[in-house]
């Protein structure tokens, strides 16, 4: 198709977005699920299906719900994390509707009064590089509830296999005003969610283990439109390149289609990643088909002012806050910050390392993103398992910056930090690593080079204006010293004998 005709279009999104919430038991049942204190329950499709159950769950007769208090929170906290209304009171109803994945034949949900209403969430677009900090837009909410999770459907050429370990997990849906307005925006949408939830510990959002799905809306109109056109959804999209490419799909398909004279019919549709298409499934079914009824076994929810201001209190700075508080408060670059922001216990640790040191935040930075990040990831271990603790990390910055080690010593000291867990003043001191400040010393063995035969064309060279062929000095003095000359000391001495 050609681009003229694609430029002529708008593309309208807006998207539901599913999360699991940490908590450690199932959102009406006390049965551990995900984030439960068993610590072997990682990943509920590992376990053996069909034992994370119980009689709520199955919805067997006689057994009531009953709300778990941390679910409601998770959902409050988000709420207020997004500036979201709290209502002073909403209430469950019955989604019903007969497929397996559900034991019961309805889905407690939310449908005329959620738990938060409206709110809006900062998302960042891709940058013109890696490097450089993309444009940050607004994308409103329309509301959040929380519902009950679904088991999960196996098909095989025997039959198809029910696992109900997912069955009542305690999900959050998000769901979007139509804002988003290219693919690339939806994609921004969903990290943003995700860097903020994690942050603050609301959920760990990992799409490869499903606790973040989406559905995605999609319509297009005329630039300069301003009313909607019928849209299409895309169910469970579970990878950000397939939100991405079933979004991109589906307005192409939606453009050919109206280009071509013919009109959008409301209707669900599925992603293929193998073909690479969305396919029809269904048309859309209203709300009216599920016969929402209020649930008659559980209570409205209250929240009070003293709830809200007691969950606001537990809330973490919102990330692309931090980032931009980073980049003007510690004057560091766009690309440090990108690597910490996502990441609340990075942010933690730099922070209490340039609490230790705040001469240098970069300094402190750099080696963070840099040194600590990269030793981390070759030992396989976590930022909770570092064997450096972050004023010890801080003390190595300042006897570098003090010119007590050069930089090489630095690295070396770096090392043995994180296989020895030691302090590095305590290194430096065993080790007699001490960078020489010594000027004598210095110029004596810089006498010496000079003196060497394989030195007067370095020599020559700098006479006439090369100042690279100083460098080819500096390296043997640096070698005869072990490592130790005062860099800026010794480039002085050399600079002065040979002018
Ligand atoms: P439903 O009642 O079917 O759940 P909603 O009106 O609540 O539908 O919207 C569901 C999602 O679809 C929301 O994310 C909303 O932003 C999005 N949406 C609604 N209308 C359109 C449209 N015309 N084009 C794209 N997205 C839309
Ligand atoms: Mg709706």
């Amino acid at each position: 198709m050609p681009s003229q005709t694609q430029e002529n279009y708008e593309a309208v999104i807006g998207l539901e977005i599913h999360v699991q919430l940490k908590t450690h038991s199932k959102v009406f049942a006390p049965v551990p699920y995900l984030y439960g204190g068993d610590a072997t329950i990682t990943d509920p499709s590992a376990i053996t299906p069909n034992t994370l159950i119980d009689p709520v769950v199955l919805a067997l007769p006689g057994a009531l719900p009953v709300l778990n208090k941390a679910a409601l929170e998770q959902s409050i906290r988000f709420g207020l994390l997004v500036g979201a209304q709290i209502p002073p009171m909403s209430n469950w109803d019955r989604k019903n509707y007969f497929y397996p994945d559900s034991p019961k034949n309805y889905q407690l949900s939310q449908k005329n009064h959620p738990i938060t209403i409206g709110g809006e969430v900062e998302i960042e677009l891709p940058g013109p590089s890696r490097n450089v900090m993309g444009e940050h837009k607004i994308i409103h909410l329309d509301h959040a509830h929380l519902e009950e999770d679904v088991g999960k459907l196996t098909h095989t050429g025997a039959g198809s296999l029910v696992d109900y370990n997912r069955a009542g997990a305690a999900l959050l849906e998000i769901v979007t005003e139509p804002d988003l307005r290219s693919p690339d925006e939806a994609v921004a949408l969903l990290n943003a969610i995700r860097i903020l939830l994690v942050s603050a510990d609301i959920s760990d959002c990992d799409m490869e283990k499903g606790q973040m799905r989406c559905d995605a809306n999609v319509s297009i109109r005329k630039r300069g439109q301003l009313t909607l056109n019928t849209r299409t959804e895309m169910k469970n999209l579970n990878s950000i390149s397939g939100v991405k490419e079933a979004i991109q799909y589906e307005l192409g398909r939606q453009i050919r289609e109206v280009e071509a004279g013919r009109e959008i019919h409301q209707e669900t549709r599925g992603w293929n990643s193998t073909t690479g298409r969305t396919y029809s499934l269904r048309s859309k079914e209203d709300a009216h088909d599920y016969r929402y009824f209020p649930e008659p076994d559980l209570m409205p929810v209250v929240v009070s002012e003293a709830d809200k201001a007691r969950l606001a209190a537990t809330l973490p700075e919102r990330p692309y806050e931090r980032q931009s508080r980073y980049m003007s408060q510690y004057a560091l670059p766009y690309t440090v910050t990108s690597v910490f922001v996502p990441e609340r216990p990075l942010c933690e640790y730099f922070e209490q390392a340039t609490l230790a040191y705040p001469q240098n935040p970069l300094g402190v930075a750099n080696l963070v993103a840099n040194d600590l990040l990269g030793a981390l990831a070759a030992a396989g271990k976590t930022l909770g398992e570092c064997p450096i603790q972050p004023a010890q990390l801080a003390g190595l910055v300042k006897l570098t910056d003090e010119g007590t080690i050069s930089k090489k010593q630095a690295k070396e000291v770096f090392e043995e930090m994180f296989s020895t867990q030691r302090d590095p003043v305590e290194i430096v001191g065993e080790r007699g690593l001490r960078q020489s400040s010594d000027t004598s010393e210095i110029e004596k063995i810089v006498q010496d080079v000079l003196a060497l035969p394989s030195s007067a064309k370095p020599i020559a060279e700098f006479k006439t204006g090369n100042e690279k062929a100083l460098n080819s000095l500096k390296g043997p003095v640096m070698k005869a010293s072990q490592g130790k000359a005062n860099p800026k000391l010794l480039d002085e001495i050399l600079r002065r004998l040979l002018a």
